[in-house]
């Protein structure tokens, strides 16, 4: 038995050949997954996966590298987070990569919705799913700051050094390697 943690069906590409995508799933004994949310506006597209497939959960919340989106009040997470099929807040956390013609301290708007997600973490009791791009410092300090040790969660497609982990697995996180990793 295997459970995909991470995994984003709802987007073209495989929404449009879900029954295929899934029977795959089966053939590979991959017995749940977890269908992540990015953005509020393609959240219904989520939760209407997690609806018709019992082995398919659901996450909410608001993806970093998502800008002009609805911004999430921790109230509009919290209560999204009620439906029953949903498990975890986010993806969520900082990414730096694409900073384009920005400096770090244009990204405040990204520092706040990472603190809104771990605020709404803590209110639902549900683990975060944190996503963390040449931003690590300041992704460890806001969970340090807000104390995202207490609902937990994971660190998703990890490729940060080993003291970046150990930081991580101290606050109560899992870490998650994938196939980014060897690039
Ligand atoms: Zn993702
Ligand atoms: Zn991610």
């Amino acid at each position: 038995m295997f459970v995909d943690s991470h995994c984003h069906i709802n987007f073209e590409g495989l929404a449009d050949r879900l029954p295929q995508v899934l029977e795959n799933m089966r053939e590979q004994s991959v017995t749940h997954a977890l269908c992540v949310s990015v953005d509020l506006e393609t959240l219904p597209s989520v939760l209407d996966i997690a609806s018709r497939y019992e082995n398919v959960y659901a996450s909410v919340g608001v993806h970093p590298d998502h800008e002009d989106v609805q911004e999430p009040s921790v109230a509009d997470l919290v209560e999204l987070a009620k439906h029953p099929k949903v498990v975890a807040i986010g993806e969520t956390g900082l990414d730096y990569f694409r900073l384009g013609e920005r400096t770090i301290d244009d990204m405040e708007w990204q520092r706040e919705r990472f603190r809104v997600h771990i605020r709404a973490a803590h209110a639902t009791g549900k683990p975060l799913i944190v996503h963390t791009r040449a931003a690590s410092e300041d992704t460890l300090r806001i969970m340090e700051e807000e104390r995202a040790g207490e609902p937990g969660g994971v660190m998703h497609c990890f490729t940060e050094p080993w003291a970046i982990a150990e930081r991580a697995i101290a606050q109560n996180f899992f870490i998650s390697l994938s196939g980014i990793v060897t690039f």
